[in-house]
């Protein structure tokens, strides 16, 4: 089999798991010489085919290193997205490549593996997950949330580095502070085990589990009336945790930030609360001058969520991050309680052009 065929293989093993991958979530790679295949932007891990890889110049993404960007974020961004669809080999003119090519290509391993499931999310949106973290990984480097893109390869590089001078080993495992896990390993064995590692540990810890029964009815009059305001259809979801989350301010507080950026593109940085008596069509006018955008998830005090999108195929997305981060949140109580991601940051995300294509691309 070839290291393409390989990769491809796992990526889609992977990407069919819904407890590992959701949506466009998560990417993969492998190395062959020079060349670096990285997932296509946009492309799914569970249906890709070796042709949604792009091939990759590594000398290219390595000159990366020896330039000065700017300091501003959109200049630096635009700079560093030009170089890296400059590092596309030639016949690749038409695809782009993930946003995180450059963190894959850090890696000496043959294989990357990056994924954002709860199970690992409920340690990294924790209050105390960087403690627990080294407690239960010894041999993993933990990266504190910064701005994605260039500027997260770059304190992931300077991380590995320090890792490497300490303890004479490439780093294996990266654990990405609200947003994610990175394994890498020459063969695919190597990354399974390292997986199944990470999850067994992570679930002799989780005590609490989210409870998906039904514990609340749709009120399809309600969901209609939200779905007219957005201007498309709805998914409902009363089960028994999004109902507790729901039942007042502060047991929505968990829910009322995003985690990741996967939140913020398929469920908006913030849901619309309503609290029992609120009207729905002013409280959704009133969330529409306060952001500029419509909201694609609307919480109903005692009465779980309704997802919202132009099309059911994008309602149900929106659905199943928002049950993801049901989990998270009931996950990271584990580890001392939620922690969402900074206001800073996500203004950044809502406004970087980068994660705008992959909202776009989702839908
Ligand atoms: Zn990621």
């Amino acid at each position: 089999m070839t290291i393409l065929q390989t990769l491809t293989d796992f990526s889609n093993r992977y990407g069919a798991d819904p407890d590992l991958v959701l949506a466009g979530g998560g990417n993969t790679s492998a190395k062959d010489g020079n060349v670096l295949y990285i997932k296509g932007s946009g492309t799914a891990l569970a249906t890709i085919t070796a042709d949604g890889f792009v091939a990759m110049d590594r000398r290219r993404l390595d000159g990366m290193w020896d330039k000065t960007y700017p300091e501003a974020d959109d200049a630096r961004e635009a700079a560093a997205l030009a170089d890296l669809m400059a590092a596309k080999r030639p016949g690749e003119e038409n695809k782009r490549p993930s946003v995180e090519t450059l963190l894959h290509a850090l890696f000496p391993q043959r294989y990357v593996l990056h994924l954002h499931p709860a199970a690992v999310n409920g340690l990294t949106c924790a209050v105390d997950g960087k403690a627990w973290a080294h407690r239960l990984f010894a041999h993993t480097v933990w990266i504190d949330a910064c701005k994605p893109g260039y500027v997260l390869a770059k304190r992931c590089r300077a991380c590995m580095e320090a890792y490497k001078a300490e303890t004479g080993h490439d780093a294996q495992v990266l654990l990405l502070q609200n947003h994610g896990v990175f394994f890498a390993a020459d063969d695919p064995q190597t990354l399974d085990d390292l997986l199944a590692d990470m999850l067994d540990t992570l679930r002799t810890q989780y005590r609490e589990r989210p409870d998906f029964t039904s514990a609340a009815a749709e009120d399809a009059q309600l969901g209609a009336r939200l779905a007219a305001l957005y201007g498309g259809v709805y998914r409902f979801n009363g089960s028994a945790e999004a109902v507790r989350f729901s039942d007042s301010p502060s047991s929505m507080a968990p829910l009322m930030k995003p985690f990741t950026p996967d939140h913020i593109v398929y469920c908006k940085a913030f849901p619309l609360y309503l609290r029992a008596g609120d009207d729905a069509e002013k409280a959704f006018a009133a969330y529409r001058a306060a952001y500029g955008f419509a909201p694609k998830l609307c919480y109903v005090q005692h009465g779980g969520f309704y997802a919202l999108g132009e099309t059911d195929k994008q309602a149900a997305t929106t659905a199943l991050l928002a049950l993801d981060a049901v989990k998270i949140a009931v996950y990271s109580r584990a580890f001392g309680g939620a922690l969402p991601q900074s206001d800073a940051l996500t203004d950044f995300i809502v406004n970087w052009e980068v994660e705008a294509y992959r909202a776009r691309k989702a839908e």
